[in-house]
């Protein structure tokens, strides 16, 4: 029998990626195109649907054929996706009828207090942490398909007569990827959505009518492993089962085979996601982060906790693409080495406001410290450092919530390629920071999930033996200057809070 591949379709906030790999893990061919982001107003964050399909469509060819197979040799593709942006189209002529919400937008932080308001009042403050481990904020899904049924000329009506379906990225790729035939989700992506019951893993009437969400819109929820349809003849590779779906974080945390509780791994992509896996009990935070479903295979859910920061390596971008002081992310590495440190410079790079933690939606970008020595390598540093601060925040939080101390910190992502910050989070952390040899855990998540479905890995243990370490960072002497930078940054986050008056958000 000739050897067979897993395909990992991996659509991220910034770039469509497809990786092939084989049954150690390793990647076989890959292939990535970014695509265009849109900021219509400010806060604002916007990705049309059809550029997520076709960059995606394309890479996905692409990836399998570099790597030279007939689609028979593909024995399954694993979907993750970026979480929470949401897409609305039209059942009939598959058309989206607004482009795609990010989970980075904030157009509806106004609507997010009043409906807080509106529970309070009801006396039913705790109700959105009671039933999804979430908090009510403009990160999630629910408010954004809201928005745009109310927004979008007769929108709301269609979609109350079936007309119009909804879904994440997943929901929308698999629609696409199955020619229309298949309307599915999984609880990874569902639970991120304020409409999903953690606890009953269904959808919820009660918050359905809160944000008002019509139920037919919705795709079918299933587990994170199994075949929920195959590829459509007309693409190439037609005919392969999809037999795994998890979103993006959830994916990595299983890719780095974070497979006991207390294991966590921290994601520096376009945000920064710490995940901790806490087994089969959700665990409630009591310090600001997340519950949320780390998977679902056969019929037992595992569940994690998370802290989210919402600029993680998109604050490099920000540098290249808006203030153009470097022209490509290893740049900004090159020159932040070739200062000592940031010459007191703080950036708080609370573009979309502020995630975990602080949940501030009013919170805008800050910069402290500037002075007339104050250079682009200044800047570099900062907005590195300002990466490391964040994941900093988070892991105190998950170590009070979990009761346990990481020995270490498990990292993958894009800016995870950054030496300096790597070295600057190990320093703050006073910890090892490990990297494994493959870094695009998100996508061999997706790829192992998948392939725990169908037979091509036959359990966990042989998943965690293909797990390899690649870089490991040890942190240098806990300096003054360190803890003296850890206030000045705190200070600085407590100044970029409530930036916004509430009617300019
Ligand atoms: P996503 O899946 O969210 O699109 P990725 O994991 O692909 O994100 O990571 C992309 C992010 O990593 C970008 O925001 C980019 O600025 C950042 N990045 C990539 N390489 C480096 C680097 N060498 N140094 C710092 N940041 C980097």
């Amino acid at each position: 029998m000739p050897e067979t591949y897993m395909l990992a379709i991996d659509q991220g906030t910034t770039s469509s990626r497809a990786i092939v790999f084989d049954h150690r893990g390793r990647t076989v061919a890959s292939a990535q195109k970014e695509f265009p982001q849109h900021y219509p107003k400010p806060g604002w964050v916007e990705h049309d649907p059809m550029d997520i399909w076709s960059s995606q469509s394309t890479v996905t060819a692409e990836a399998v054929s570099k790597a030279n197979l007939d689609s028979d040799r593909i024995a399954a593709v694993g979907i993750t996706n970026q979480r929470e942006t949401v897409i609305v189209w039209d059942k009939k002529s598959g058309k989206p009828i607004y482009n795609a919400i990010v989970w980075q937008d904030r157009r509806t932080a106004r609507t997010c207090k009043r409906l807080q308001k509106q529970l309070d009042e009801a006396g039913k403050s705790d109700l959105i942490r009671q039933k999804t481990g979430l908090t009510l904020d403009p990160y999630f899904s629910a408010t954004k398909i809201a928005w745009i049924l109310d927004n979008v000329d007769g929108a709301r009506q269609r979609a109350e007569a079936g007309e119009l379906l909804c879904g994440t990225v997943d929901t929308w790729l698999i629609w696409k990827f199955t020619g229309g035939k298949v309307h599915v989700t999984d609880v990874t992506n569902a639970c991120r959505t304020l409409l999903f019951n953690l606890k009953d893993e269904c959808w919820d009437d009660e918050l359905l009518s809160l944000f008002d969400v019509p139920h037919q819109m919705l795709p079918e929820v299933k587990s994170c492993s199994e075949v929920y349809g195959h590829i459509s003849a007309n693409l190439y590779p037609g005919g392969v089962p999809i037999a795994g779906i998890a979103g993006d974080q959830h994916a990595a945390l299983f890719g780095q085979a974070c497979f006991e509780p207390g294991m966590a791994k921290n994601t520096y992509g376009t945000g920064c996601f710490l995940l901790m896996q806490t087994g089969t009990e959700s665990i409630r935070s009591e310090n600001n982060l997340l519950s949320t479903i780390a998977w679902k295979i056969g019929d037992t859910t595992e569940y994690a906790l998370e802290g989210s920061v919402f600029i993680g390596g998109a604050v490099i971008q920000w540098l290249r693409d808006e203030l153009r002081i470097i022209q490509t992310a290893s740049e900004c590495d090159h020159l932040a080495e070739t200062v000592s440190d940031s010459g007191g410079l703080y950036l708080v790079p609370a573009f979309a406001g502020l995630g975990a933690p602080h949940w501030d939606p009013l919170a805008r970008g800050a910069c402290f410290g500037i002075t007339r020595g104050t250079n682009r390598a200044h800047f570099c540093r900062a907005a590195l450092e300002s990466i490391a601060f964040q994941s900093y925040d988070l892991m105190k939080c998950m170590e009070k919530d979990s009761g346990i101390t990481l020995k270490e910190l498990r990292v993958d992502g894009g800016a995870s390629k950054s030496r300096p910050l790597m070295q600057f989070q190990s320093d703050l952390l006073q910890r090892d920071v490990v990297q494994p040899q493959c870094i695009e855990t998100t996508a061999l998540g997706a790829a192992y999930l998948a392939g725990l479905a169908v037979g091509f890995w036959k359990s966990r243990e042989e998943i965690l033996e293909n797990w390899e370490e690649g870089k490991r960072y040890k942190p240098g002497q806990e300096g003054d200057d360190m803890r003296a930078g850890l206030a000045k940054w705190q200070r600085a986050v407590k100044r970029s809070k409530d930036w916004l008056d509430e009617d300019e958000s």
